[in-house]
């Protein structure tokens, strides 16, 4: 089993998280009941892959953050690596000053969007692939890390191509890494 022991210093959490692997973090339904699908090794595989080509194929994920009683949802771009998201932003603003206060996430991504018509207003439906999921987030500040975030995050909207960074912009930007806590993946296929 790929884990990797995930050291935290927040307050509230636990002190050693076990960081797994997507496709250990998975639930699944694949069907239009929302029903929960049995799970066995085989299932397991051909989930981890449709999490996978989702996060490929999603531009956008939407964060969810909360700031004491209050929630908070902003769209960012994000990159992938295993178990983790990753994205950047400015370094102030307000999901800066809430993840300062609370580092826990919720977040959502979809792909493959339609609107499926039918003549009868009822039986209208929805085609798509979706993930939920939580996770914590951290501000990444050793340089090596940010970049290796900002890597992955270059990597997910043009893979195998290189592109220089300015190092100026590389000082103002934070970069976060998200440990991917849970995650549900769901898929509609339009009736
Ligand atoms: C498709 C998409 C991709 C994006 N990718 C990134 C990214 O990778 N990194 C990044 O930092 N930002 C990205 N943004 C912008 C992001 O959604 C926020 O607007 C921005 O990060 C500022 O967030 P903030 O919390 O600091 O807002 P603030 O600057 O503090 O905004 C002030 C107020 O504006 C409102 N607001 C903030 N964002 C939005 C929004 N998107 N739409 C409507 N109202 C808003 C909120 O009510 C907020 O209280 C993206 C936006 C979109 C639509």
């Amino acid at each position: 089993m790929n884990q990797q022991l995930h050291e935290t210093k927040i307050k509230g959490l636990n002190r050693h998280r076990v960081v797994k692997p997507f496709s250990e973090l998975l639930t699944c339904s694949i069907n239009d009941n929302n029903e929960k699908e049995a799970v066995n090794m085989n299932h397991w595989e051909t989930k981890r892959e449709a999490v996978e080509k989702l996060m490929q194929d999603a531009t956008v994920v939407r964060l969810a953050l909360c700031d004491g009683e209050q929630p908070y949802v902003v769209p960012v771009n994000f990159g992938v690596g295993e178990g983790k998201l990753y994205f950047h932003s400015g370094a102030k603003g307000t999901k800066v000053d809430i993840l300062s206060r609370n580092p826990r996430v919720a977040f959502e991504m979809d792909a493959d969007v339609t609107v499926v018509r039918h003549p009868e207003a009822c039986h209208w439906s929805m085609k798509y692939r979706s993930l939920v999921g939580t996770g914590i987030a951290r501000l990444l500040t050793d340089p090596a890390e940010k970049k290796a975030g900002l890597d992955r995050l270059m990597a997910h909207h043009a893979p195998g191509e290189a592109f220089p960074y300015d190092e100026k912009m590389m000082t103002v930007t934070h970069v976060y890494e998200i440990a991917v806590e849970h995650l549900h993946y769901k898929e509609a296929k339009g009736s």
